[in-house]
């Protein structure tokens, strides 16, 4: 059917799953307070090229505000943020230009409600990236297609379900090449029987290799194609293991607590 999960090929041969040394995302040493409340202590991780790290842990516990910290939607107070090699604190660095290049996936699909699903995929590569209009449209419908919703394209975001409006905003991120994909519970809005044909989308990407650091609490996803596992508690982070080691056996036992409750 022309509508379930990715249709055509990876559009780059799949790079090889080991993580290489240079660090695609490097978290160091970050707080954040809103206000007074103190939200992120010490953060510290990095998330290599190719790697896909699942961030989970409570309600409340710092994951979303963490990955926006990531993309300079939230500003930080203390450390310091690098993604590919541009620093997130630096009066020098182009905040635009850095999230352009950042792809983020929220919970709520956030789709221009008043634009079609075409002028969706092409209206930031054409304002932001400067794309020529054709050439934005081609790069849109290969992704729409590779997202399995081309016959969808001249429909508005309210005519199509949870599951596809969040199909097509992950193509949407896609369009702007970006070096890293940020997703934030990204099916946890969605009725449940629409869950498999987004997290389709998302264990294709990782398996082509994209860089990505994604907040949920899909244990099974976590368990398919994460590489690393973090677990935050009130604002910190409280473990950071391979998968194997975490689903193993975590250390912590807050983490050990919190996997007794969503497995
Ligand atoms: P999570 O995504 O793990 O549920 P959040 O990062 O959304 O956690 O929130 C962490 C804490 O920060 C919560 O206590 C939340 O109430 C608080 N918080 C989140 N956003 C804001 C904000 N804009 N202003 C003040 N407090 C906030
Ligand atoms: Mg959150």
């Amino acid at each position: 059917p022309s509508d379930s999960g990715l249709q055509s090929g990876p559009l780059t041969s799949p790079p090889p799953r080991i993580a290489t040394g240079t660090p695609m995302i490097a978290i160091d040493n970050v707080s954040k307070w809103y206000g007074d409340f103190q939200v992120l202590t010490n953060c510290t991780t990095q998330v290599a090229k190719g790697e896909v790290v699942v961030v989970c842990g409570p309600s409340g516990s710092g994951k979303s505000t963490l990955i926006k910290c990531v993309n300079a939607l939230e500003p930080i107070q203390k450390g310091q943020i690098t993604v590919n090699d541009t620093k997130v604190v630096d009066k020098a660095t182009d905040l635009p230009k850095l999230r352009s290049r950042v792809g983020m996936v929220f919970q709520h699909f956030e789709l221009f409600p008043h634009l079609s699903i075409t002028e969706n995929l092409t209206v930031a590569q054409r304002k932001v990236l400067k794309r020529p209009a054709e050439e934005a449209k081609k790069k849109g419908m290969d992704l729409l297609a590779r997202v399995g919703l081309s016959a969808h394209a001249d429909k508005y975001p309210g005519q199509l379900s949870g599951g596809q409006q969040q199909r097509v905003a992950i193509a949407r991120a896609l369009a702007m090449n970006p070096v890293v994909m940020l997703f934030d519970e990204p099916t946890s809005a969605l009725d449940p029987e629409m869950v498999g044909e987004v997290l389709d989308v998302m264990v294709e990407l990782a398996k082509e290799g994209m860089t990505m650091m994604v907040v949920t609490h899909e244990m099974g996803f976590a368990r398919k194609v994460a590489d690393r596992v973090i677990f935050m508690d009130r604002g910190e982070i409280v473990e950071d293991a391979r998968k194997e080691d975490f689903f193993g056996q975590p250390r912590s036992e807050r983490a050990q607590q919190f996997l007794s409750k969503i497995l």
